[in-house]
């Protein structure tokens, strides 16, 4: 039952503009509209791009209505209302840490790993080891080697392994976490493992390769 997209409708609870309903409680006129099907999750990939490419905040809402961030020049927004300013310049300052606290909450409700055997374990209990005694911590992104603003972050997202590289801005030391990542699919913890040898992320005597050779010996 999901409805086609009609210009300047949008969902009142998620701001969608297409698959809308007219919701059945609303007023009439104007009428209110909301996503047939249940507003979908939020595009957290699509958000933090936004945030990205915007101006670097803070941003601040003046009384005159315009929105001004650090640069001087031009203001970012311009409003009549300084109700209207506030909001803009709120959000934006908000956003890297709203989507921030939605992956957490996410990433809690996932699984943390693949299926374990006794022997995948083993293994993850030893990555794990390496990690903690290698400086690695959890992070929003996951493991990152280092604080929040280490180089690798290592994390599970819907039965994939995701692997974001942190840059830093040339002439500057702001370390950045780009807004993409690379997505590994693995069926185990062995394979994750592999994996993560491979990127030259965990050392070599993690791998099968490694542990088959000293068991063969
Ligand atoms: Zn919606």
């Amino acid at each position: 039952m999901t409805a086609p997209t009609e210009p300047g409708r949008v969902c009142r609870d998620c701001g969608a503009t297409s698959g809308l309903v007219m919701r059945p409680y609303g007023p009439l006129d104007p009428p209110e509209y909301e996503c047939a099907d249940g507003c979908p999750p939020l595009d957290l990939d699509a958000l933090d791009a936004l945030a990205a490419a915007a101006t670097d905040g803070p941003w601040t809402a003046h009384p005159d209505g315009l929105v001004w961030s650090p640069l001087i020049g031009d203001p970012v927004s311009g409003s009549v209302l300084p109700e209207d300013a506030a909001l803009i310049a709120a959000a934006r300052n908000a956003l890297p840490a709203l989507v921030a606290e939605v992956r957490q909450h996410r990433a809690a409700q996932q699984p943390t790993a693949p299926a374990a055997e006794p022997s995948d374990r083993q293994l993850l209990a030893a990555a794990h080891r390496w990690a903690r005694t290698h400086g690695w911590r959890v992070t929003w992104r996951g493991w990152a080697d280092g604080l929040s603003d280490g180089t690798v972050g290592v994390g599970w997202e819907h039965g994939e392994l995701r692997i974001w590289r942190s840059y830093t801005t040339p002439g500057s030391s702001d370390r950045r976490w780009p807004t993409w990542s690379t997505d590994y699919p693995v069926a185990s913890v062995r394979q994750a493992v592999d994996v993560l040898v491979a990127l030259d992320v965990l050392p070599a005597e993690l791998s099968s390769a490694y542990r088959a050779a000293v068991a063969s010996r």
